[in-house]
């Protein structure tokens, strides 16, 4: 079976083909390529098409497909374990490490994914609070909680869906909505409700509306604001950690909040997230606090390998962020170039190894204004373009693409000569 039949039976067997809507293609007008295998920086479909990878399972890959010694901590775990609902030593491993190798977790809680991370993290805000609202930024993704799915980004934004049937009223009565980049907003919400607000929780550097770093002022601000009315400040940096540099977002700032939530990269390609932060909160938690959450396959020891030997590596080799960081500009730099040379305006976000090229004549995009403001029909040409010509990047011009440790020079030259081409 080639690509398009195995996608056109999944339909039958499974709502859109897929188990997640981006990977559907539905706001571009070709198929998805269904994916056999990948080595390093490059993927090959069913038919055996070659694709050099800016998706990288949109952010885990950052090693590259089928790391060495990310598959070796998955075998070597496996010839004992699978799964017993149990402590194990795994999780001590990965949790101690992270604990010791970034700033502002003294305490972390593994789950199974990013939803589960950032909804965690906001039920514990407002069980240490004691109080019911959050502040969430138009254009952020947050997972699909139904609390978060308000002006959201990523697939919500994609399929053009104002929130989401099925989220009740009373879901998201709590949600407050600032705009990014824009204090003012911020400080109008806690005029009015600053004593009911939980916590803030925002994406640092925005991923999920395309990539908006937030800037350094705002982020201070939103830490600032939070301080004053004794409202937690909640980092969510599933995308934005161990890849804009190891310490993620808040090492790159160096702003401290009060719960950081992980997943994505930390579970080096297996289910996993995380959130952790002050010890006084996070001793909140059940069993030890009031606030209840628990997970089956929570910590599992598969995964704890998987993510441990991937964070190590990356931990280890700071030339990695170095190398992404010069490949990264190199392909801004010339991205800028080209579409200059052909006068389609064009402006790239770029936050190390993530970025985005947004199709507008706007010439800056810091909020989710400007993003919707960008020619997205252009956008589907490009991607059309680029996927044809071998080159996998995100089918949507509301998300990341991402640069990992495999990529070479020459494989973003390649991504730029394509590009001249369009
Ligand atoms: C991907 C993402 C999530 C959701 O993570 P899942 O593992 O898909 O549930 C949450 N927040 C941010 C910033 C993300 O990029």
């Amino acid at each position: 079976m080639g690509s398009l039949e195995i996608f056109e039976e999944s339909k039958k067997y499974m709502p859109g083909g897929v188990n997640s809507p981006v990977r559907a293609f539905r706001n571009v007008s070709v198929n998805p390529p269904v994916i056999k295998k990948g080595l390093g920086s490059h993927i090959w479909d069913e038919d055996g098409k070659e694709y050099i990878d800016f998706v990288a399972s949109w952010g885990p890959m950052i090693l590259g497909h089928n790391d060495p010694d990310v598959v070796k901590a998955i075998k070597d775990t496996l010839e004992n374990a699978i799964s017993f609902g149990a402590p194990t030593k795994g999780e001590l491993i990965l949790a101690k490490y992270m604990v010791n190798t970034l700033d502002n977790v003294d305490m972390i809680r593994m789950v199974n994914s990013g939803t589960e991370a950032t909804m965690s993290a906001v039920k514990l805000a407002r069980g240490y609070t004691k109080r019911d609202k959050i502040i969430k930024f138009a254009g952020c993704y947050h997972g699909h909680f139904d609390g978060f799915l308000v002006e959201a980004g990523s697939g919500v934004l994609t399929e053009r869906i104002p929130g989401s049937p099925g989220v009740p009223e009373g879901s998201i009565q709590n949600t407050l909505v600032a705009q990014y980049n824009d204090m003012e907003s911020v400080k109008a919400l806690f005029e009015k409700y600053g004593e009911d607000i939980a916590a803030i929780i925002v994406e640092p550097v925005a991923g999920n509306m395309g990539v908006i770093p937030g800037e350094k002022e705002f982020l201070q601000g939103l830490r600032d604001i939070c301080t004053k009315y004794g409202a937690i400040l909640i980092f969510d940096e599933v995308m934005s950690g161990f890849r804009v540099a190891y310490k993620g977002a808040q090492g790159l700032y160096g702003i401290a909040p009060d719960i950081t939530t992980y997943a994505k990269i930390m579970g080096g390609g297996l289910p996993c997230g995380a959130y952790g932060g002050k010890r006084e909160i996070m001793e909140k938690l059940s069993p030890m606090g009031p606030v209840y959450q628990a997970g089956t396959m929570s910590g599992n020891p598969v995964v704890m390998a998987a993510g441990y030997a991937t964070l190590k590596k990356l931990h280890e080799n700071p030339a990695y962020y170095e190398h992404m960081e010069d490949i990264g500009r190199k392909l801004q730099e010339g991205m800028k170039e080209i579409a200059k040379e052909k006068g389609i305006p064009l402006t790239v976000n770029r936050c190390g190894a993530m970025f985005t090229p947004f199709f507008t004549e706007k010439g800056k995009v810091r909020n989710y204004e400007d993003a919707k403001a960008c020619d997205t029909k252009l956008f589907g040409k490009f991607f059309e373009h680029m996927l044809s010509e071998g080159i996998y990047i995100a089918p949507s011009q509301f998300e990341a693409m991402f640069i990992g440790v495999k990529h070479t020079e020459l494989e973003i030259e390649k991504f730029l000569e394509v590009m001249k081409k369009f």
